[in-house]
């Protein structure tokens, strides 16, 4: 087995070329952002060479290296953990203010911090949510355009493919990444685009029906998820407030839209683990009345799951409903990813906190408080976990009490 050459992977390059032109869709003297681990950097650099070629102005990538990271929880003071780079948040927030687009690639050991000690875990959490939020509240406003795609991290990758040597393991989730973002395709750009019509018919279909709830059922769930008044499902290429359409999430396989933060009712449970900033959350059961979580746990995570749930008044109830059918590439590869990009795109999923203000008629135009007024979740925590397996079912309910089939044994009805 011989190391990748990376510069040489058509593929890669292919992935790069689609992350600017349909994941991002940059537009010709735009500034991007760019953040990856230290790791992706033949990624970043194939995106620089695709970002300049389509007029992008400064490319600023900013790294993180997991090294330094786990340095911090063995040796940096107890008491720092409460504090985050809020200058770094502020001056993210200023350039997508100045419309600068940006780009998030993937690739960490999703463990990383597992065997570090959960308090300052969460603390350390929470004090980013807290410094973020100025980004969060562009992010989820949808202000710039923005994409997220992954890298193969080795770390990761021994993860996903543990039996497998360090080189394997990252040439078999390689070939995952690539398989699951379309791009092992002679055309992934035509790819993508017949793609985003199919999700579009699926989002239009569900906006005509305008159900007021969705009831999930199964052995172990019995859950009703009231929707937002004026919402809207999205899905695949959408349009920032700047006009421009992109794709966010490469790969995407969901149409999601916002639940009725108070209207929730039942219990669920998870179909596969929750890998949240370095700790793995497995068989989550909750309970929910009247939107809110009255019970809940977890065989593994438990204390990160319940302090997660302590963060803010909006961290126990749904910020949104997203629907994915068992047939998708994801799902058949019957890969755990331990990474939501990828395993939210394998099965339906609720997540909890914020809202995205985007699913709403007009979403764009609304204040804070006139999407809490329709029913919208506020939180500082936005975090998907997956609920849907292949005895998923979905029944629509319209306010005359008309039930549509939407969802049978997994898949679209
Ligand atoms: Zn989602
Ligand atoms: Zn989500």
């Amino acid at each position: 087995m011989t190391k990748i050459n990376w510069d040489e992977s058509a593929e890669l390059d292919k992935l790069a070329e689609l992350s600017i032109k349909t994941g991002v869709a940059l537009q010709p003297g735009q500034d991007l952002l760019i953040t990856a681990p230290l790791e992706a950097a033949p990624l970043v650099r194939r995106l620089a060479y695709h970002a300049y070629r389509e007029g992008a102005k400064i490319i600023t990538p900013l790294y993180t290296d997991p090294e330094v990271v786990l340095a911090r929880y063995r040796y940096a003071p107890k008491d720092s953990f409460e504090k985050a780079t809020n200058w770094l948040f502020d001056g993210m927030a200023v350039a997508f203010d100045n419309n600068t687009a940006r780009l998030a690639v993937v690739g960490e050991d999703p463990m990383l911090l597992s065997e570090q000690d959960p308090e300052n875990v969460s603390k350390a959490n929470k004090a980013v949510s807290i410094a973020s939020s100025p980004l969060r509240e562009r992010i989820t406003r949808f202000d710039v355009n923005w994409n997220i795609i992954a890298w193969p991290g080795t770390h990761w990758a021994k993860r996903v493919f543990p039996k497998m040597s360090e080189d394997e393991a990252q040439l078999a989730l390689a070939d995952a990444i690539f398989n699951a973002s379309r791009v092992k395709v002679a055309d992934p750009i035509q790819a993508w685009k017949i793609h985003n019509n199919n999700l579009r018919e699926r989002t239009e279909w569900l906006n005509a029906k305008n159900f007021e709830a969705l009831h999930f059922y199964t052995d172990g769930t019995d859950l009703t998820v009231g929707l937002a008044d004026d919402h809207e499902w999205m899905g695949g290429a959408s349009i920032a407030r700047n006009g421009i359409t992109c794709n966010p999430n490469i790969p995407s396989e969901e149409v999601f839209t916002t639940p009725y933060a108070s209207k929730v009712n039942g219990h669920v449970k998870s179909t596969k683990p929750l890998s949240h900033q370095g700790t793995l959350i497995e068989d989550i059961s909750v309970v929910f009345k009247d939107g809110v979580i009255i019970e809940a746990k977890a065989s593994k995570g438990e204390e990160v799951f319940l302090k997660l749930l302590d963060t803010d008044e909006g961290a126990r109830r749904l910020g949104e409903v997203a629907l994915v059918p068992h047939g998708s590439p994801i799902s058949q590869s019957n890969l755990l990813f331990y990474n939501t990009l990828f395993d939210e795109n394998a099965a339906c999923h609720i997540a909890l906190g914020q809202c995205y203000s985007k699913c709403f008629k007009n979403g764009g135009e609304l204040s804070s408080d006139e999407v809490i007024k329709r029913g919208g979740n506020s939180s500082m925590i936005h975090v998907d976990w997956m609920i849907g397996s292949e005895a998923m079912n979905i029944d629509g309910i319209n306010n005359d009490g008309n039930i549509t089939p939407v969802f049978r044994n997994g898949d679209w009805a």
